[in-house]
C-alpha cells in the first residue's frame, strides 16, 4: 500500500481549483497537479453561494476582501421566493441566513410564563398572531425574527466592518444573549456585525476559479503546485485503477490519487470506470437551464443582497445581482416544455420583470445531470464538483456540496493511506450530505399548491420519496418530520429554535405552520385560550405582538441612514472601478 503524496486533479472549473486550494492548504507535504483543458469551457454558472462558503474560506485562510474585488462579487443575505405557494397569491417570502432571533419571547403574564412557555413560546409568538389574525402575511415571520430583513426591505448595505448599526444596545443584547456574540470576523469589537453564518456572496464563478488558480495556488504554493494546460486523451487502467493520464501533448502523468473534476461528463468516474449514477428525478423535477447575463439599467436599485427565485409556468427563474451585471437563468423540465419554448417563456418572463432588449442577449442552454455517483471513490480515483453530483440551484447548494465533499476528502486523506473502508466511508458521508441538501430543495416543490400548468399539476400528484421526510446526517429534513408529528405542542420540540433555520422559514413561507387554531384550542384549557386571544390582541400594547412589531420598527430605523449595497460595494470593495 502506497502513501498518498502525489495528487492529480483533472478539470479547471471552480471545483478543480477549490479542491487544489484546499489540498495545498491542508497537506503542504503533498504535490498537487491540476490539468485543465485549454478548449473545453467550464459550466459558466454557479454564482450564488450560501454561508457555509465562509467555513471553507476560513479553512483555507482566504479573507472576503481578498477575492471579492476580483470576482465581481456582492454580499448575499437571503434567498427570495416569489409565486412558489400559489401563482399570483402575493405570498412571497424570504429565507434569510442566520439564526432566528427568538430572544424576546417571555410571553405570558408575570409569574405564569412557565405555563405559557410550555404551550406557546417554543412555537413562537408569530404563529400565535397568525392564528388570531390569519390575514397576517407570511413575509412578516422573517421581519419579526431576522434583523437582516430591515436591510433587505430598504435595500441598505450589509457592513463587514466600520459600521456601528449593530452596536445599538438591542443588537448587543441579542447578540450576547441567545446566539453567541456576532462579531466582525476580523475581531473588531466596536462593530457587532453578522457572524459567519449570516451572510454569503454572489460572484462570477469563472473569475473565482481563475483567482484561486493565479492568486492562491500559483502564488502561495509555487513549490507544490503544477498547473498544466492540456486535454486528457487517454487513461490506461491497471489493478490499482488509472495507471497514468495521457495528455494530448504526449505527456504522461502519474499520481497516487486522481480527482475527477471534469464537470457533468465525469471523464474519469463515469466514462472510464463506468460508475452508475443515481438520478434525483424523484426529488427534483428539472433537468435543463437557460442562462444569460444582463447589463444593469440602474445598479443602485437592481443590486440587492439576495438571490431571487421566481416560480413560473414550467420551473423557476433565478436573478443573481453581481457588481457589474445581473446573472439570470430559467430552470425547467423538458418533459413539459421544449427547450425552444422554454427560451421563449424565459424571455417573456424577463420582459414581465421589466428587463429590456432581451432579444439582444446571449443565451446558454445547460443540460443538468441532477444526482450523485453511486460510488464516489473507485480504486485510485475520486470525484468532486459536477463530476461527483449536483442538485439543481434553487437553494444555491452547488459550491456548498463541492466544499463539503472536499472536507470529507480531507478527513479521509488525513489517515495517510487509503483502503476500501476509507473509500466507502467517503462515499457514504458525501451521499448523506448531498441527500440532506436535496431534501431541502424537494420540500419547496412538495409544499407548493400551484396547479396552473401541467408541470405544477404533476408535482401536486407526486408520491414523494419517503426519505424526504426522514432524518438525514445533518438532520435538516428531520425538522419537517418532527414538526409535523409534534404539531400538537410536543414539549420536547426545540428543533425550530435550535436547528438549521432554513427549514422553518421555508415551511412558514409555503404556508405550513406547526400550530393552528384547532390544535391550540384542542389542547389548551378554555380560559388559557381566551386569555391568549386577549394577549395577542392588537390593542394590548404589552403584548408580544406589539413588542415584536416595535423591535421590527427599531431595526428599520437603525438601517435608514446606511448606504445602498451598490454604494457600499463601490466605496469599499470595488473602489478601483
Ligand atoms: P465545470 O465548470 O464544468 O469544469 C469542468 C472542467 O473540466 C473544465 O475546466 C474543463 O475544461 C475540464 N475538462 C473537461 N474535460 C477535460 C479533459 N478531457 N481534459 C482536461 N480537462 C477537461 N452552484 C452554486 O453554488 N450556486 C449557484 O447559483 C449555481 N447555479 C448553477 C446553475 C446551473 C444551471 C448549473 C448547471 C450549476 C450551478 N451551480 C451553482 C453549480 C456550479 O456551477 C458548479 O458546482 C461549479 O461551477 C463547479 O463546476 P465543476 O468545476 O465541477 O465543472
Amino acid at each position: 500500500m502506497k502513501k498518498i503524496t502525489n495528487i492529480t486533479i483533472v478539470g479547471g472549473g471552480t471545483a478543480g481549483f477549490m479542491t487544489a486550494t484546499t489540498l495545498l492548504n491542508q497537506f503542504p507535504d503533498k504535490k498537487i497537479t491540476l490539468v485543465e483543458s485549454p478548449n473545453i469551457s467550464t459550466v459558466g454558472v454557479g454564482e450564488s453561494t450560501i454561508p457555509g462558503i465562509n467555513q471553507w474560506l476560513s479553512l483555507v485562510d482566504i479573507d472576503y476582501a481578498d477575492f471579492m474585488p476580483h470576482c465581481d462579487a456582492t454580499f448575499k443575505l437571503s434567498i427570495g421566493y416569489e409565486d412558489w405557494y400559489r401563482k399570483d397569491s402575493g405570498q412571497n417570502f424570504h429565507a434569510p441566513f442566520g439564526p432566528l432571533d427568538l430572544s424576546q419571547h417571555d410571553f405570558g403574564p408575570p409569574g405564569k410564563q412557565e405555563y405559557y412557555d410550555d404551550f406557546t413560546v417554543r412555537l413562537n409568538d408569530w404563529h400565535l398572531k397568525r392564528i388570531f389574525y390569519p390575514e397576517t402575511p407570511v413575509r412578516e415571520y422573517t421581519e419579526w425574527f431576522l434583523p437582516s430583513m430591515a436591510l433587505i426591505n430598504q435595500n441598505k448595505s450589509f457592513m463587514m466592518s466600520g459600521s456601528n448599526w449593530f452596536a445599538a444596545e438591542e443588537f448587543r443584547d441579542h447578540a450576547a444573549g441567545n446566539q453567541g456574540i456576532h462579531m466582525d470576523p476580523r475581531g473588531n469589537h466596536d462593530c457587532v456585525a453578522f457572524n459567519n453564518m449570516d451572510h454569503a456572496y454572489q460572484f462570477d464563478a469563472t473569475k473565482f476559479g481563475l483567482w484561486l488558480r493565479d492568486n492562491y495556488c500559483k502564488a502561495r504554493y509555487s513549490n507544490n503546485f503544477t498547473h498544466i494546460l492540456a486535454n486528457v486523451k487517454d487513461m490506461p487502467l491497471n489493478e490499482d485503477g488509472i495507471e497514468h493520464l495521457i495528455l494530448d501533448d504526449g505527456r504522461k502523468l502519474n499520481a497516487d490519487l486522481f480527482i475527477d473534476c471534469t464537470g457533468f461528463k465525469s471523464l474519469l468516474l463515469t466514462e472510464t470506470f463506468g460508475v452508475s449514477f443515481e438520478k434525483f428525478e424523484d426529488y427534483i423535477p428539472n433537468n435543463y437551464a437557460w442562462a444569460t447575463k444582463m447589463p444593469y439599467k440602474d445598479p443602485e436599485t437592481q443590486i440587492v443582497q439576495y438571490t431571487n427565485c421566481t416560480a413560473v409556468g414550467n420551473g423557476w427563474i433565478w436573478e443573481i445581482p453581481l457588481f457589474s451585471r445581473m446573472g439570470t437563468g430559467y430552470v425547467f423540465s423538458d418533459k413539459f416544455i421544449s427547450v425552444e419554448d422554454a427560451q421563449k417563456e424565459f424571455k417573456q418572463e424577463l420582459i414581465k420583470k421589466g428587463y429590456e432588449n432581451v432579444e439582444d442577449l446571449e443565451y446558454a442552454l445547460i443540460p443538468m445531470r441532477c444526482g450523485v455517483q453511486e460510488k464516489l471513490w473507485v480504486k485510485n480515483t475520486c470525484a468532486m464538483g459536477l463530476a461527483a453530483g449536483f442538485i439543481e440551484p434553487l437553494q444555491s447548494t452547488g459550491l456548498t456540496s463541492v466544499h463539503i465533499f472536499i472536507f470529507n476528502l480531507c478527513r479521509a486523506l488525513d489517515r495517510g493511506y487509503i483502503n476500501e473502508w476509507d473509500r466507502r466511508e467517503f462515499t457514504q458521508k458525501c451521499h448523506d450530505d448531498i441527500k440532506s441538501l436535496t431534501s431541502i430543495v424537494a420540500i419547496t416543490y412538495a409544499l407548493s399548491h400551484r396547479d396552473d400548468t401541467e408541470y405544477w399539476r404533476d408535482l401536486q400528484n407526486r408520491e414523494w420519496p419517503e426519505d424526504i421526510f426522514k432524518g438525514t446526517t445533518q438532520g435538516l429534513s428531520k425538522y419537517m418530520r418532527e414538526l409535523y408529528y409534534n404539531k400538537n405542542f410536543d414539549q420536547d420540540n426545540h428543533l425550530i429554535r435550535f436547528g438549521n433555520d432554513t427549514v422553518p422559514l421555508m415551511l412558514v413561507g409555503m404556508n405550513w405552520n406547526p400550530i393552528d387554531n384547532a390544535s391550540l384550542k384542542y389542547r389548551a384549557p378554555l380560559d388559557f385560550y381566551n386569555n391568549l386571544k386577549n394577549t395577542v390582541d392588537a390593542n394590548n400594547m404589552a403584548s408580544p405582538r406589539s413588542r415584536m412589531e416595535k423591535r421590527k420598527i427599531r431595526w428599520n430605523e437603525y438601517v435608514k441612514g446606511r448606504p445602498s449595497p451598490y454604494q457600499y460595494l463601490k466605496d469599499t470593495i470595488h473602489n478601483d472601478k
